[in-house]
């Protein structure tokens, strides 16, 4: 497809800036609107596994992943008081901690900073219209200002209004059954290199995990039968967060006294995107504005980074958009919704039971998955680890 004019991109988190990446590779110039006044650098670690390890080799990235390596040494989990029930190190089945250990923050930094010379970010602006043309697609901003571009890529992660205004007839919304919060309360001394995760009663999954010097990370998920919103402002989602810690243990304890120091929140009804088409014109869907499937999955991220990939590839190569958007979603399309399926809500509410019983049995589990004998006969070696992320997906070569 034609280089000369721009390309636009809404949403500065991972999807967005790793399709900037490799379209300045192929020689096309970028804008990179984000609503946010600046780059957001909240979260978890995010998994990335699989096809999504290969792509980051590919951008030569993985050193400044290692630099940026939290060093969790594996994952424990606890009772309400804080009783060590299980121990999962690194490596172990089952365990969160992946051989790629970076906080979402610091892998939207490092995404940024390798293409900020390349690209125009322009922090704090989103779309309010769009409207197509023969040749191109025109986009006012929230400034008022109308531009023209030959695309628009739309990856603006799970709640986009862009692909609201544009394709909201198009996209369907699969509730889980449960809520999520993402965020980072201060560090304190007891904070070690473990990721510790507790079941409360009720339906309330907590891990707290290494962060940064200052900072211990969050994720907080609980069974809530309907997904509506109740004044989604910073006061609402403390009050909905602090009904779902009161009376869960030591650890829900501490998250609730340190709510108040939480600015930003990745929070809502944990659901899955899922789209009947990812392009309508020349405007596309990409990352989780097309295809979440949620962080439970853990392959929202690699997802993002494959499906970035493959889109600037297909434009590339392709001799118009209709055809390079009709392949990117032939190509990806059966990855995704296999991703998908991993989760449903009959899964969602047995990793998190409700009852005193419930938790019991759940406590048994955890003893079992990280008994000698299972971890013996069923641990994945490293030989075959990397032989699983090599077949994960077949990449074409874009070159
Ligand atoms: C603050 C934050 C914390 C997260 N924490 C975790 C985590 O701990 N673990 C995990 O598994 N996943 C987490 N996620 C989700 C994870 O990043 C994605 O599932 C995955 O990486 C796919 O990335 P994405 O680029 O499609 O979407 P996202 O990473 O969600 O990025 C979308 C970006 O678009 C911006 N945006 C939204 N609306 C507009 C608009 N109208 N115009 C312009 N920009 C817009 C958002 O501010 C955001 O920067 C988090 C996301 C965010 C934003």
């Amino acid at each position: 497809m034609d280089t000369t004019k721009r390309i636009l991109i809404c949403g500065s988190g991972v999807a967005g800036p790793t399709c900037a990446y490799w379209l300045h590779k192929y020689g096309y110039s970028t804008v990179i609107v984000e609503k946010a006044a600046a780059l957001r650098d909240g979260g978890q670690n995010v998994d990335i596994k699989g096809a999504g390890q290969q792509v980051i080799e590919m951008m030569a990235l993985s050193e400044k992943i290692e630099a940026n390596n939290t060093q969790e040494r594996g994952q424990k989990y606890l009772d309400a008081a804080g009783n060590v029930i299980a121990v999962l190190p690194k490596g172990a089945l089952g365990t969160l901690t992946s051989d790629f250990e970076i906080l979402r923050g610091d892998f939207a930094q490092v995404l940024f900073e390798s293409t900020k010379d390349d690209c125009e970010y322009r922090f704090g602006r989103f779309v309010t219209a769009l409207e197509e043309k023969e040749d191109g697609i025109s986009a006012t901003f929230d400034n008022g200002k109308t531009e023209d571009f030959e695309l628009v890529i739309c990856a603006e992660g799970i709640n986009s209004s862009t692909r609201d205004m544009l394709m909201a007839a198009q996209t369907r919304f699969r509730y889980l059954g449960a809520y999520m919060a993402f965020f980072k309360i201060p560090r304190r001394e007891e904070d070690d290199r473990w990721a510790y995760t507790v079941n409360g009663i009720g339906g309330t999954f907590i891990t707290l995990r290494p962060g940064n010097e200052k900072e211990t990370t969050v994720l907080i998920t609980f069974l809530r039968r309907d997904h509506d919103m109740f004044g989604d402002t910073p006061a609402a989602r403390r009050r909905l967060l602090r009904q779902a810690l009161d009376g869960r243990g030591a650890i829900a304890d501490r998250v609730s006294a340190d709510l108040d120091t939480v600015d930003d929140f990745y929070f809502g009804p944990m659901s899955q995107v899922q789209a009947s088409t990812w392009s309508k014109g020349r405007f596309v869907l990409l990352g989780d504005a097309a295809f979440c499937p949620t962080p439970f999955t853990g392959k929202g991220t690699a997802l993002a980074l494959v499906a970035a990939y493959v889109l600037a590839g297909e434009i590339k190569r392709s001799a118009d958009h209709s055809q390079a958007f009709a392949v990117y979603e032939r190509l990806l399309r059966p990855y995704v919704e296999a991703s998908q399926k991993q989760l449903n809500p009959r899964r969602i509410r047995l990793i998190h039971p409700r009852s005193g019983c419930g938790i019991y049995l759940t406590h048994l589990a955890q003893r079992l998955l990280a008994s000698q004998a299972v971890q013996r006969r069923f641990r994945p070696s490293a030989a075959k680890r990397a032989r699983m992320a090599a077949d994960d997906f077949l990449f074409a070569d874009y070159s």
